[in-house]
């Protein structure tokens, strides 16, 4: 006998708001030399040892609360300060379910503050990057005194430009608001400024995210934000008890203790961001924009041709065409992977130019 529900349309069930969302894409291309996901091309194999002494039995720690302290020394903050999330994804989720909206942030920016702000269904504000990639100032003052935004989300550096925003720009905005400001530190690590933590003390509404994904960790899904008390306790109610699994706990904090490597690694990346761009501005027809982060955006005549032919080399890097009209974004990979990507743009666009000839 049919069920009397099997023609039902699922679809109808949903609601509006996400049901006109399309999911995250993050297909996996198979490829050689991967620089599309601002991945480190460094690890930290070594500390997956530690995950062996855990009892597969236990939860983890709800509090998460041996990497809070490791973290809280790190940046002179207290632990009280800080709120760990699975990923700072997982943490752009639960600010948003916290504050709700109208939710402010310029365009082009990290693709995840629009989608999850949608999903909750709360009004989003975009306002456009002004033509250097940096904050126009007035448009979003004029947005937050106008539409008093409950939540404005700043990346600096800017995912996928690469620059930070001049903080001239951003402080009227924190004084301005009457919500929550949210710098998304995601790349601080890279960048020459010391970004916006001794700030903490003098703004109120300030949250400051970081992540551990972009400097060797992507694998483990840990985020963290910093934050009043009075906020960090509010976020938390909101918090899935062991949002952040004893694994990654304990890999994290080994990761963590061995400095040195983790230093060494992110002055290399920065070293070879320098080289990579200087090379890419010797190559015909491509223009390179100058990043505080640990990928470069570039512009290019024909994109779409130019990552495929990368791509056939087995170059993947990511074609941001919707975000950022006729650019694409690079990773930086370890030495021998960046000059393998030089190598093949520069064929790329040697070969394309006779074409033209
Ligand atoms: C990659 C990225 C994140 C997400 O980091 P996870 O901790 O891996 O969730 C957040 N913000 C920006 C700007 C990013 O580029």
């Amino acid at each position: 006998m049919p069920m009397p529900n099997q023609k039902m349309n699922i679809k109808k069930l949903v609601k509006k708001d996400v049901a006109a969302l399309r999911a995250y894409s993050a297909v996996e291309i198979p490829c050689r030399i991967k620089l599309d996901a601002n991945e480190s091309p460094y690890g930290f194999d070594e500390a997956l040892k530690a995950a062996a002494l855990l009892k597969t039995n236990r939860y983890p720690d709800p509090e998460a609360k041996a990497l809070k302290k490791i973290l809280a020394r790190e940046m002179r903050v207290r632990p009280e300060n800080i709120l760990q999330g699975n990923g700072s994804d997982e943490l752009i989720y639960y600010l948003i379910a916290t504050f709700g909206g109208p939710v402010l942030y310029p365009v082009p920016t990290f693709s995840m503050y629009g989608i999850i702000a949608q999903a909750f269904g709360e009004e989003k504000l975009e306002v456009s990057l002004d033509e250097a990639y940096d904050l126009d100032a007035a448009a979003m003052l004029t947005a937050v005194k106008r539409q008093k935004p409950k939540l404005i989300f700043l990346s600096t550096p800017n995912n996928p430009t690469g620059n930070c925003f001049s903080s001239e720009r951003i402080l009227p905005l924190l004084e301005a608001a009457r919500g929550i400001v949210v710098v998304d530190e995601a790349y601080q690590p890279f960048a020459s400024d010391r970004g916006f933590l001794p700030l903490l003390k003098d703004y109120k509404n300030l949250v400051i995210m970081r992540t551990l994904s972009k400097i060797g960790l992507a694998g483990l899904r840990f985020g963290y934000m910093i934050a009043s008390p009075e906020i960090i306790g509010e976020v938390n109610k909101v918090r899935l008890p062991f949002n952040v699994n004893a694994l990654s706990q304990a890999v994290a904090l080994a990761a963590l203790k061995d400095r040195k490597r983790l230093k060494a690694s992110i002055r290399q990346i920065v070293t070879e961001r320098d080289r990579l761009f200087s090379a890419m501005e010797e190559i015909p027809g491509i223009t390179p924009f100058p990043s505080e982060a640990n990928f470069i955006l570039f512009r290019v005549a024909g994109p779409d041709r130019v990552y495929k032919a990368l791509l056939r080399q087995g170059i993947l890097v990511r074609n941001i065409q919707d975000a950022v009209k006729g650019s694409l974004r690079v990773t930086v990979g370890t030495p021998d992977e960046n000059t393998a990507f030089l190598r093949a743009l520069g064929k790329i666009q040697k070969s394309g130019r006779q074409e033209q000839a």
